[in-house]
């Protein structure tokens, strides 16, 4: 199985990810511990991407494809997507270095500004204070949020309401990953 979990910050895609990835054996392909686990070593490209990271906006996209391609060719017929791909340039470079491999899969974790905001202050990372959340929400709708319409068009995205407890969420993608064609 090859999946992308796509939504807003504080949708919980990290938690649903993990649980995801026991349950189908996947690898997680997460691109924001990748750059948090850059960051702690200190390495070169951690340095370039941490004010982008503590500010709330994208790592360049080539900065984040360095850190994801060679996992993603150990890992390329089972695994799962969490913060990848965040713009549409991003999705076309994954679809160039998939070749003829396909997402089966894009599930789409829909919460409300509301609660986005309340789940990310309750989180208290250093990235998660209220004006770095604005502008992580102001990035998501106008760099990540295109990426619905663009897997919808090609038939490939489900939607599941993020709203409520760990458990619900988890059964509603679990259905929706269970059930036939995916919906627009
Ligand atoms: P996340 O844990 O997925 O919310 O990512 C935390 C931060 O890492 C984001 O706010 C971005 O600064 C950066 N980041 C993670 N994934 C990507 C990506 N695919 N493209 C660009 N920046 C990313």
């Amino acid at each position: 199985m090859r999946l992308i979990l796509l939504g807003p910050p504080g949708a919980g895609k990290g938690t649903q990810a993990e649980r995801l990835c026991a349950t189908h054996g996947l690898a997680h392909l997460s691109t924001g511990d990748l750059l948090r686990a850059a960051v702690k070593a200190g390495t070169e490209l951690g340095e370039r991407a941490k004010g982008y990271m503590d500010k709330g906006e994208l790592v360049p996209d080539e900065l984040v494809l360095a850190l994801l391609v060679e996992r993603l060719r150990e890992s390329s017929d089972a695994f799962l997507l969490d913060g990848f791909p965040r713009n549409v340039s991003q999705a076309e470079a994954l679809a160039a270095e998939l070749g003829s491999i396909q997402i089966e899969r894009v599930v789409n974790l829909e919460l409300g500004d509301e609660e986005i905001v309340e789940r990310l202050l309750a989180r208290g990372r250093k990235d998660d204070q209220e004006e770095v959340i604005r502008n992580r929400l102001e990035v998501f709708r106008a760099e990540t949020a295109p990426l619905i319409d663009y897997y919808s068009a090609k038939g490939l995205l489900v939607s599941v309401d993020a709203e409520g407890s760990i458990d619900q969420i988890t059964n509603r993608i679990e259905d929706a990953l269970s059930n036939g064609a995916p919906s627009a």
